[in-house]
């Protein structure tokens, strides 16, 4: 097993609004590894973006704030970081990319100029050397006629050469993380192919750790090696892709499994969908937060959070379904979802 590069420990992050607190991430831990490719899952308020832009101080503190727990990487909980020592690890360590990249990218300033500053305040490189080497960087990213690009501004891109333009910034200073934050929503089908095919090839190539946020499970199929899902603000279920594709213990990562339509198996009956909304998270349930949602749900799922329990190899899951005392009810489970998701 490759060595851990981020070790996440009970990191909760909250916004401090005038409504009260908003406890978006709550006490959630995992790792990962040097070189993997991780995706996060989950619906719209689920904590992904909120968590992984919490590790890089990229959230606006105040209403942001976090409010316990620690973001080791390589040994030092970068939590605790200065402005100052963020700076030095942001892109040259850890980069992130956004879903839009004209919320990243300054409107004002060429692109030459964005992709070459960052050469030469990290990398102390001259002026000319940092030009050099990013026509290899855009070339790098597939994008054609790179010296016409570096002097374009970003408006006269389209969206997937935007996209590729901020890949090319954050692979710089080639970071050993790099977060991407839902990179291809805004593009179509055959670009977010070429886009996520250029992530994965950096990933192979020059060992970088992906950490891939998404709520699309094609994505994750073709991308992901481990996966995390997240639901109310907490982790409910992690582990490898397959293992979680062909036999996901915890019943959210079976209904979005079941919710996706598949081409490669013929459609029985209508799709499933999820019935119910996500969890108020000003005011989080005090047991499972998927309880008011859930087909299976107990009396102790309302009120009594679940513990992980480790249902496999590398594969952990939060319900209590994975309790002996519950076997009844999983074995419902297990009857409702026979043969309802396939492999990956
Ligand atoms: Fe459903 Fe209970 Fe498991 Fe939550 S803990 S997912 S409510 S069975």
């Amino acid at each position: 097993m490759s060595g851990v590069l981020l070790d996440v420990k009970n990191l909760s992050v909250c916004f401090d609004t005038y409504a009260g607190q908003v406890q978006a991430v709550r006490d959630v831990s995992f790792q990962v590894r040097e070189g993997e490719r991780l995706a996060v899952v989950g619906e719209s308020g689920s904590g992904k973006s909120v968590m992984t832009q919490s590790f890089v101080s990229l959230l606006p503190s105040p209403p942001a704030r976090i409010a316990g727990g620690q973001v080791v990487y390589l040994g030092e909980d970068i939590l605790k970081y200065s402005f100052r020592q963020y700076r030095k690890i942001k892109g040259a360590e850890i980069a992130y990319v956004f879903q839009d990249p004209m919320t990243s990218l300054n409107p004002t300033s060429r692109i030459g100029a964005q992709v070459i500053e960052g050469l030469v305040s990290h990398r102390r490189m001259d002026r000319r050397a940092a030009k050099a080497f990013a026509l290899e960087l855009m070339k790098k990213v597939g994008i054609p006629s790179p010296e016409r690009r570096l002097e374009q501004y970003p408006y006269e891109l389209s969206g997937g050469m935007r996209q590729r333009v901020m890949i090319a910034i954050a692979i710089a200073l080639t970071p050993r993380l790099l977060i991407a934050d839902e990179p291809t929503t805004a593009l179509d089908v055959t670009i977010q192919s070429q886009i996520l095919h250029i992530l994965k090839h950096l990933n192979q190539s020059a060992g970088m750790a992906l950490l891939l946020i998404t709520h699309d499970m094609g994505i994750v199929a073709g991308m992901a090696e481990r996966m995390l899902v997240m639901y109310g603000g907490k982790i409910v279920e992690s582990g490898p892709v397959q293992a979680l594709f062909s036999g996901a213990h915890h019943p959210y990562t079976r209904a979005l499994l079941a919710s996706v339509p598949r081409l490669d198996k013929e459609q029985q009956g209508e799709l499933q969908y999820i019935v119910g909304s996500p969890p108020d998270m000003l005011c989080p349930p005090a047991g499972c937060p998927f309880a008011p949602r859930c087909k299976f749900s107990m009396k102790a799922c309302f009120t009594v959070m679940p513990e992980e329990a480790q249902t496999g190899p590398d594969h952990l899951v939060s319900c209590h379904l994975a309790h002996p005392g519950a076997a009844a009810v999983r074995a419902r489970f297990e009857s409702v979802y026979a043969g309802e998701v396939g492999d990956a």
